[in-house]
């Protein structure tokens, strides 16, 4: 995620791993005399894996591929819909199990037998299937569900799912997926995604992925679109409305920009100039990080004003950013690789996500005539005295209302720049192309990333680390803190 300069609050996101095998003690059923299978049945935890959002996530499970058909109308912002999940239990079978959901529940099956349900609370829908499912079995949950999700606040700091008079974005981290569908909210559990999204006839309803159909039928026009690469669930969004859209195809794949058109004629086309740029943009990345991780392309410009712009996977979202734009396209682009192919495991580790989106954003520039990484690091490191706030966050672990402050993006970034200059770029070009390709399609920690550099580089690192993102005090202007002498 980036925000909008002057810098106020942002997204962007990471997540827990769910360990299928340790899922079992919570809310253990059962007689020791009772049949076996019986006996064994848990309910799966409300709580997902992660300390910072425990809400976000359930335990017992995970989900492979969610298809959500939604009606959705801007004018109101009155949503219903259903959501169909395939899943596997884990290692123990479920008597019951939840999701999470921040809208009303109407119906839901599970294997398509009608199965009770409860709200023990806003954020969590707690299911009771008929029977058991069986450990380490695949099953399907259909959930129907209606509401006004703008009217849905978060219990913690981020509020996702915005809305104006006739437009809608769906757009939030870490948490948005609840707000318009049922889900496994946390980014270890990735899925594929069929969205559709029916919008009143005339306007337009753009999602991640591939357009498979537009159909109209009446009053009601449905949007299908499908993202085939599994992705985390605060990655997948909407946007409703009146949207113009262009597409064309660039190195192979399809690139599809979606503008809104309540932003005036000149904005729209400083709107899909600016995602112009997108396909020469993944070029220049690609031959630094690896194939780009999707089979699609392209970006969506709201005019609602949300103050952020999102990493969705294979098309981000920016908020209409005016001549504040900058890097912003560099940066949320440079999510693609550092964040959602390589997803976060636990929200703690968000400079992992945002310190390389702004390291990217700084090697851009260097790459493209302007101010070199070096300038942009000491110039950085200059600007923020001693005695400045600026270094009191210990980066690695910011808090959960912090994970999205000014430090995290910039002495996540400013500790890349530094590690460059410590250990010499070619060698920092090998180790940020052998994270990704150790992680793509996964998840990864800060202390993995720690691990493999020190592996790779020395030992010697783990003293660097230590003081730039641990210790709440600005680093000595050293050669060991890579801020002098680089190699
Ligand atoms: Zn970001």
């Amino acid at each position: 995620m980036s925000h909008h300069r002057p810098a106020v609050a942002l997204l962007c996101a990471a997540s827990l791993a769910l360990s299928l095998g340790a899922l079992g003690p919570l809310g253990a059923r059962g007689g020791a005399a009772a049949v076996a299978a019986e006996a064994t049945a848990v309910v799966g935890s409300p709580d997902g894996p992660d300390a910072y959002f425990p809400r976000d996530g359930n335990g017992g499970y995970q989900v492979t591929h969610y298809t959500i058909d939604d009606r959705v109308q801007p004018s109101t912002d009155a949503l219903s819909g259903r959501t169909t999940l395939r899943a596997v239990a884990g290692s123990s079978a479920l008597s019951a199990f939840h999701l999470d959901l921040r809208l009303t529940p109407d119906a839901v099956t599970v294997d398509g037998e009608p199965a009770t349900f409860s709200k023990p609370s806003g954020h969590e829908l707690e299911v009771t299937p008929r029977t058991p499912v069986a450990a380490g079995s695949p099953f399907t949950v259909a959930v129907r569900y209606h509401g006004t999700p703008s009217r849905l606040r978060s219990a913690t700091a981020w509020d996702g799912y915005f809305h104006q008079p006739g437009e809608t974005a769906a757009v939030g981290e870490p948490q948005i997926g609840p707000w318009w569908f049922a889900a496994n909210e946390t980014p270890r559990d990735k899925a594929t995604f069929d969205i559709t999204i029916r919008v009143p006839t005339g306007q337009q309803a753009v999602s991640g992925g591939r357009l498979v159909s537009r159909t109209v039928s009446g009053d009601w026009t449905a949007w299908r679109w499908k993202v085939d690469e599994a992705i985390s669930t605060y990655l997948a969004y909407f946007v409703a409305g009146r949207f113009e859209i262009r597409r064309t195809t660039a190195d192979g794949r399809p690139v599809l920009y979606a503008v809104s058109r309540q932003l005036s004629a000149k904005e729209v086309e400083q709107a899909f100039a600016l995602l112009d740029d997108t396909p020469r943009i993944l070029r220049w990345m690609e031959s630094r990080f690896g194939a780009y991780p999707y089979a699609t392309a392209g970006g969506v410009v709201s005019s609602v004003y949300t103050g952020f712009a999102l990493e969705n996977a294979s098309r981000p979202f920016y908020s209409w950013f005016g001549s504040s734009a900058g890097t912003v396209v560099v940066h949320e682009l440079a999510h693609q690789w550092f964040g959602d192919t390589v997803a976060l495991q636990r929200w703690r580790d968000t400079w992992l996500n945002e310190g390389f989106a702004t390291y990217v954003e700084w090697l851009w520039q260097e790459g493209h005539g302007r101010r070199s990484v070096q300038d942009t690091l000491t110039s950085r490191y200059d600007s923020y005295v001693p005695s400045s706030t600026f270094w009191d966050l210990q980066v690695s672990n910011p808090g959960p209302t912090e994970i999205f402050s000014t430090p995290v993006y910039d002495r996540g970034g400013m500790m890349l720049g530094a590690l460059r200059c410590r250990i010499g770029k070619a060698p920092m070009r090998d180790l940020v192309r052998a994270w990704v390709d150790r992680h793509r399609d996964g998840t990864g920690t800060g202390r993995q990333f720690r691990d493999l550099a020190a592996a790779r580089e020395g030992a010697g690192l783990s003293t660097f680390f230590h003081t730039w993102l641990d210790v709440r005090e600005r680093p000595a202007r050293t050669r060991a803190n890579g801020l002098t002498g680089c190699s």
